[in-house]
């Protein structure tokens, strides 16, 4: 029954994942289930006025898998494929994610399903308030902390808080982080995925014999974490190839002008067409040799059809689930890739997320180098943990990474126990 629900295959992909973990770990069958299985998810159906006066109803879920160690944090998302299975997944992803990274913090994650990009802007605010005011008797700054996601962003963000706020009757900022600046986001958060993905490539690439200076990449994805991956990998040295999003593909043999690029993609909303690039496959890009590929967009982008033809040396996961485990063993058997796995590549959005929280929380900002400063400590010391634990046990990287996160999150409820 409970299978049933979630049935999804990125919640198998979860699924199996967790099992290895489990097994390696040797967790029992009672503190298994109680790490596996969400504590809530609701779904709520969001009645909104659209701009030809019909009244259209969505349907948004909110898994909030544990809470254990702390209020739920994660993403809100708007895509037309959201489903229950898929936001479990992604939840359960993120409680790994924080508890790897040591954050006070369970893991959520939301959907709508709905495609932004056919909406307005006054129907996507009136669907945004109305899915707060649903989840309110939900979430809370010691309860639910979301953040934007695949279709969301900083203005989402701020029509939560104000909607949460009036409801209020004050201000309440750590309702959500992922805010405008006037609103109190914390400066660096908008591109901390990014900056963290990119951080994280350069420094595996040097660990693994290579240097950034000269190396190239190639970016699916160029939304929030795809945008901001590339533009830091450029100021390190790293020439851009190739770049993709929904519409298309680009490729430029020599390096892809990411100013230029920028001011085709405000004008066309889409890198297809970018005059200083040629036309190519999305699926052919990703077979490209490069130095680091940074799948940016959506999960399973890496399966077991294309894995055999990747020619990276650094497989950068900005996605959440981008590889399946059809993939990972291909890759794990090749032994020539070195995969920075997403609970780990993208902490970066969760980690500053949290920065946001605290700063919220004590009334205080921080600068953006501040910010980035922490940021990049955290990842470093955690990279070279998952590294120095995969290297004791023999492990992947990925399942050394989620085995530490799985591995508190355990411990922290045996250590509660449980309300007789
Ligand atoms: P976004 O909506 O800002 O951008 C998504 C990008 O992917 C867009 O450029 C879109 O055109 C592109 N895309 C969609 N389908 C594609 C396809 N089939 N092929 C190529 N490109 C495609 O979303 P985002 O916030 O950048 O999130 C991207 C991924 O990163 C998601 O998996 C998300 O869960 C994960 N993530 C995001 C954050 C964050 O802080 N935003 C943090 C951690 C993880």
């Amino acid at each position: 029954m409970r299978e049933e629900l979630y049935k999804d295959p990125v919640f198998s992909m979860a699924m199996e994942q967790f099992n290895e973990v489990a097994d390696f770990l040797e967790l029992n069958d009672e503190i298994r289930e109680r790490c596996r299985w969400p504590k809530r998810w609701i779904t709520v159906s969001v009645p909104v006025r659209m701009d030809d006066g019909t009244t259209k109803v969505f349907h948004g879920h909110r898994v909030q898998h544990h809470l254990t160690r702390g209020p739920v944090k994660g993403g809100l998302r708007y895509h037309p494929e959201v489903k229950l299975g898929e936001i479990t997944a992604l939840a359960i992803w993120m409680t790994w994610k924080c508890a790897l990274m040591d954050l006070p913090f369970g893991g959520g994650k939301g959907g709508i399903a709905c495609d932004p990009s056919a909406m307005s802007t006054g129907e996507l605010e009136r669907l945004t308030r109305r899915f707060t005011m649903e989840m309110i008797p939900f979430i809370g700054p010691n309860i639910d902390v979301m953040a934007p996601d695949m279709g969301t962003n900083e203005q989402t963000m701020a029509w939560m808080t104000d909607t949460y706020s009036t409801h209020n009757g004050h201000l309440e900022p750590s309702i959500v982080t992922g805010k405008p600046l006037t609103l109190q986001g914390s400066p660096g958060r908008t591109k901390a995925t990014g900056h963290g993905v990119a951080f994280l490539a350069s420094s595996a690439l040097e660990q693994t014999g290579g240097s950034t200076q000269g190396a190239s990449a190639i970016v699916q994805g160029f939304g929030n974490v795809g945008s901001h991956t590339a533009h830091t990998l450029d100021t390190y040295g790293v020439a851009i190839k190739g770049i993709s999003d929904v519409h298309g593909a680009i490729w430029n043999d020599k390096q892809i002008h990411l100013a230029k690029l920028r001011k085709h993609l405000s004008k066309e909303g889409t890198v297809a067409g970018f005059a200083e690039a040629e036309t190519i496959d999305p699926q052919e890009m990703l077979h490209q040799k490069c130095d680091i590929l940074a799948p940016c967009a959506m999960d399973r982008a890496i399966h077991k059809d294309n894995a055999a033809k990747l020619q990276c040396r650094i497989l950068a996961e900005g996605a959440n689930g981008p590889t399946t485990p059809e993939a990972d063993r291909i890759l794990n058997e090749r032994g020539d890739v070195h995969i920075i796995p997403d609970v780990l590549c993208n902490a970066g959005g969760v980690t500053t997320s949290y920065f946001e929280w605290v700063q919220n929380l004590q009334r205080y900002r921080w600068t953006e180098r501040e910010v980035l400063t922490k940021l990049e400590t955290m990842l470093q010391r955690t990279q070279q943990q998952v590294r120095r634990y995969a290297e004791r046990h023999k492990l992947t990287q990925r399942t050394a990474a989620q085995a530490l996160g799985v591995c508190n999150v355990a411990k922290a409820k045996a250590t509660r126990g449980m309300f007789p």
